[in-house]
């Protein structure tokens, strides 16, 4: 008797992202409530250094990268469309951790992007753990595939109650509170907390001194 075995495949092994990469992504552009804001993906190329820095598809990278070089305007067009799912990433969480309903334009861009990024249909064994065999994949939806697949994680799984934005206005944030309380406010105390305490303070000494 033969032991069944998994037939060799064409395709790549990914692994499954950590379920706040999209928040990750959602950060790129930060101290959001700031005028201006810091925005990190200026160019085609910081777009994927940033996959490339997250763990994003090698071979993906390495083919945009290349494609995107030899016709600017298109790596210039698929950043803003890469912008746009980002800001409906960050609506969405943003919305959520404020109590209130997304728009549904954000899902709709979710969704298509969704949509368009290679299904997970098929693991197998990946060191330890297990990982995703999908299509060989192409272009701006599977550069971020890991994003997306994050983002349906997250939104889908237990952890989207622990989905926070910063309580500094000039920040916004978004973080996983993992605290044991679940009541942290600050993405990070000595970036933000800091910095709004230095601010209260400074408000009430002026109080104090009647102008
Ligand atoms: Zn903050």
């Amino acid at each position: 008797m033969t032991m069944p075995t998994l037939a060799a495949s064409p395709g790549v092994i990914v692994p499954a992202p950590r379920d706040d990469l999209c928040l990750d992504f959602a950060n790129t552009r930060f101290w959001r409530g700031s005028d201006p804001a810091t925005e990190t993906l200026t160019e085609p190329e910081s777009l994927l250094d940033w996959a490339e820095s997250t763990g994003g598809l090698p071979a993906v990278i390495a083919a945009l990268r290349e494609r995107w070089r030899g016709d600017p305007g298109e790596g210039r067009r698929r950043l803003d469309d890469a912008l746009r799912l980002r800001e409906a990433l960050y609506a969405v969480f943003a919305a959520r951790t404020g109590g209130g309903e997304p728009a549904v334009d954000d899902l709709l861009a979710i969704n298509g992007g969704l949509a368009r990024a290679p299904a997970r249909v098929r693991l197998e064994p990946h060191g330890d753990r297990f990982a995703w065999r999908i299509p060989v994949p192409s272009g701006l939806d599977a550069l971020l595939t890991p994003v997306l697949w994050s983002t349906g994680d997250l939104l889908t799984g237990p952890r989207l109650t622990r989905v926070r934005q910063c309580a500094n206005e000039r920040c916004r944030w978004l973080f996983l509170d993992d605290s044991k309380s679940a009541n942290r406010r600050w993405c990070s105390m000595s970036q933000c907390g800091n910095r709004a305490k230095a601010h209260r303070h400074y408000v009430r000494r002026r109080g104090q001194a009647g102008g």
